[in-house]
């Protein structure tokens, strides 16, 4: 059963109970060190997908369908907050988009304008009351705002908005940026948001909703993807819609018109859409690893469809690590697509060796050693007569602390696998991220603590090869040149601002 928070349509909002970060981690957790990541995860996590809708009867409806394509983005909460003109609500809830979001629930929230969000939370921070949008009234006026990303710099902004009068009631980036808005000079909403936004520094795609506009931006180096799409209506302005990825376009009807750009700022009103730069001259740096597993294959983010991409990187790796075997399977669902490009590369079958069994949900992501070990057997079963007698090629995505790629190496060659060879479409993660992606610190990275083949050693495999990160730029170049945020593969941060506790050299050695 979903718990769900409603706020009412013309209530005011308190700011202590509803601001929270969309990033995993509050400043304060991260500030002290903590890291956020679930003890049981071995995934990267996404943390948040957002969608906009603005000049629709059913903003709400087409919000929540919204969502439900990006579910993938976050699963422990989601929120709609929607506008019709004169008034502004927001229901919030734990659990699945479709199961928070039924037909009673849909009916609370009217207008022709919405915007939602859906979250995946870690550790300690998982409460109802973080989930957004949130909602604030403002000195510039009511604002609903939902975000995806991780602010960097908010120690000295802050601290500056408190030298001058600011109370800070919670620790969170979300809080940071309406405070901006609060405390900003300029005369308009729109000159605030914009200075405000300028101000901050890290990764984030923004959605806004006042009584009457939608707002959408990018960071200045474009960490995170936020489409714009259109619904045509024959009858009158069309509908206006944005979304973290183009796969929600889809459910909608809506066509893909172009990304938000980074550093941009669009506003929808009733007269149209209007467009500024609040930042310009940096740049960009998306993040690669978007094309690598966070997105969904039939989306289209920086100017390129990750399916391509997904395809190039196994092609790629198969030319770079190829070895001699009897059939590539992938590890589901995100090995699927490199899986694929690599097999027809290589001139190998392509087999689904591994079932994945879509009906565990969050029931199972629990923090306890219990179902932690029963967690891979759970989720992945192997296919006996595929497997058995076979040299098999493993593709998988990327090896976090290593536990779960063990696990896996050891399940085909229980299946009856003579040889397992192991293939990652991505370089050794070696640093934590700090731009929206939850990541456990560099202590807890295998590939920061142990050279490749001491991890091949450790996950039992006959060999394990990375894709390097020529290979990777390649498989993601597009026509306008985007350039990628590599990071957790690098540790060339592009932002000056990170956590040095996270990224100080380990002291353990797993
Ligand atoms: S550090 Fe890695 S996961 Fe984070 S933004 Fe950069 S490429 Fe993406």
């Amino acid at each position: 059963m979903s718990r769900l928070l409603y706020q009412g349509v013309d209530g005011v909002a308190d700011l202590s109970e509803l601001i929270a970060s969309c990033a995993g981690a509050s400043y304060r957790e991260r500030s002290s060190g903590y890291s956020s990541h679930k003890a049981d995860s071995d995934k990267l996590r996404e943390e948040c997908g957002v969608v906009a809708v603005h000049g629709h009867p059913g903003a709400a409806r087409e919000v929540y369908l919204g969502l439900y394509a990006l579910q993938h983005r976050g699963q422990e909460s989601a929120g709609i907050a929607s506008a019709d003109g004169q008034r502004l609500a927001n229901i919030k809830g734990m659990g699945l988009v479709s199961e928070i979001f039924t037909d009673d629930v849909l009916a609370k929230l009217p207008g022709s304008m919405a915007i939602g969000h859906t979250r995946y939370s870690t550790t300690g921070d998982s409460a109802l009351l973080n989930a957004q949008p949130i909602r604030v009234d403002s000195t510039k006026g009511l604002i609903a705002i939902a975000h995806n990303g991780n602010l960097v710099n908010l120690g000295n902004i802050r601290a500056r908005l408190e030298r001058d009068g600011a109370y800070f009631q919670t620790t969170s980036d979300s809080e940071i940026i309406v405070q901006l808005i609060a405390h900003s000079k300029a005369g308009t909403l729109v000159d605030a948001i914009a200075d405000s936004l300028g101000q901050v520094e890290g990764a984030f795609s923004i959605v806004m909703m006042t009584r009457d506009r939608i707002f959408a931006a990018r960071d200045p180096r474009g960490f995170r993807p936020l489409s714009i799409g259109r619904i045509q209506n024959p009858e009158g302005p069309d509908t206006i819609v944005f979304a973290s990825e183009t796969c929600a376009f889809d459910l909608l009807r809506a066509e893909y018109l172009r990304d938000v750009l980074p550093g941009e700022l669009v506003m929808v009103t009733e007269d149209g859409l209007t467009s500024r730069q609040y930042a310009s001259g940096l740049p960009q740096t998306s993040c690669i690893f978007e094309h690598v597993y966070f997105a969904r294959p039939d989306s289209r983010i920086f100017g390129r469809w990750v399916q391509e991409s997904r395809d190039q990187m196994g092609r790629q790796l198969a030319r770079e690590s190829g070895v001699d075997a009897d059939v590539v399977v992938p590890v589901p669902d995100s090995g699927v697509t490199a899986a694929l490009g690599y097999a027809e590369q290589a001139g190998l079958p392509f087999r689904m060796g591994l079932i994945r069994n879509h009906y565990v949900g969050r029931t199972f992501i629990e923090p306890e050693q219990r179902v932690r070990d029963f967690g891979v057997r759970l989720k992945l079963n192997p296919v006996h007569n595929l497997l058995d007698g076979k040299r098999v090629i493993l593709i998988d995505d990327s090896i976090i602390r290593g536990t779960t790629s063990r696990k896996i190496v050891r399940m085909v060659r229980g299946a009856g696998a003579t040889e397992v060879h192991l293939r990652i479409s991505c370089p050794p993660t070696i640093s934590p991220c700090f731009y929206g992606v939850d990541t456990p610190s560099k202590r807890d990275l295998i590939a920061a603590n142990k050279s490749v083949e001491e991890i091949r050693q450790y996950i039992e495999a006959d060999s394990l090869a990375y894709l390097s990160l020529e290979g990777l730029l390649k498989s993601c170049e597009t026509k306008e040149n985007t350039g990628y945020c590599t990071a957790c593969y690098t540790e060339n941060y592009p932002t000056q601002w990170v956590d040095v506790d996270e990224i100080l050299p380990a002291v353990v050695t797993i």
